[in-house]
């Protein structure tokens, strides 16, 4: 099974500029973190066919496919059904699924209404995430042997809480081989790209196992260090140099 994992954000509110799309951000660090790769985010309207084509799509280029967005009670909600006919399965309802929604929402006081027992349905075969951060249980689907699809309830903090309960601990276990990554920011002040660039290839900086990023924005620059753990030794002697080299426009 290839690392590299995709995204597939349906919400026709992240086109329209309603909403900023934060989940590739979410899902991204959370990756990096342990070892693994976002490779694309793809955001597309909730319509049945983009869905389709959207997952069939990614499912092309790699083995696991995140999809987040459209589990909801409402009529825009249509990404199950858009699943379900893509890999021509039922739709079934989640025993786990509706026992944690109706436990959520008897802590609450309130009797669940059919509406909302619509978010506890899973594709078929589907294992059920638990959502500790609201109604809308995650699923876990395969849609072949050697692919997996997570298909996540959009509100971030419930993206949030699937990912780190459920999707994440999973990968770590399918990949024990990925070496998680070191990272190490410095930010300097009133000193551009191309001067920095210039200290360096004056003193010819090197760090092959290193790779490092610029990003500037509002007259400073963020330089982050990056490579695996096994190599922290060196990003440490990378951030040293470069600590010294750049040390009258540190920001402390
Ligand atoms: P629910 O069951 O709560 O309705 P859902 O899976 O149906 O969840 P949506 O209805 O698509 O999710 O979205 C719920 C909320 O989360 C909306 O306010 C939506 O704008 C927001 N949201 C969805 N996707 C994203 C995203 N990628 N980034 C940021 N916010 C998002
Ligand atoms: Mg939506």
């Amino acid at each position: 099974m290839k690392a590299d994992i995709e995204l597939v954000s349906i919400g026709s509110e992240l086109l329209s500029g309603r909403t900023l799309n934060s989940h590739a951000q979410t899902l991204g660090a959370a990756l990096t973190l342990v070892g693994l790769r976002l490779s694309r985010d793809t955001t597309i309207p909730d319509e049945i066919e983009i869905i389709q084509s959207a997952v069939r799509e990614a499912f092309e280029r790699t083995d696991i496919v995140v999809v987040s967005g459209g589990l909801g009670p409402t009529s825009d909600d249509i990404t199950r059904e858009a699943l379900a006919g893509l890999f021509g399965c039922r739709i079934v309802m989640s025993t786990e699924g509706l026992a944690a929604l109706h436990k959520r929402w008897a802590e609450r006081g309130r009797a669940v209404n059919p509406a909302a027992e619509r978010q506890a349905l899973i594709l078929e075969g589907a294992e059920t995430l638990v959502n500790s951060a609201g109604a809308a249980p995650g699923e876990r689907f395969h849609p072949e042997t050697g692919k997996v699809l997570f298909i996540v309830p959009g509100p971030p903090n419930e993206f949030a809480a699937v990912l780190a309960d459920h999707i994440i601990p999973w990968l770590v276990q399918q990949f024990p081989g990925a070496i998680p990554l070191e990272v190490r920011i410095l930010t300097t002040e009133g000193i551009g790209e191309s001067d920095i660039v210039t200290r360096l290839e004056a003193a010819s900086f090197q760090a092959s196992e290193i790779s490092i990023g610029f990003y500037p924005g509002g007259g400073k620059v963020e330089i982050r260090l990056t490579a695996p753990r096994e190599q922290l030794s060196a990003l440490e002697t990378a951030e040293e140099i470069l600590r010294e080299m750049l040390c009258d426009h540190l920001r402390i």
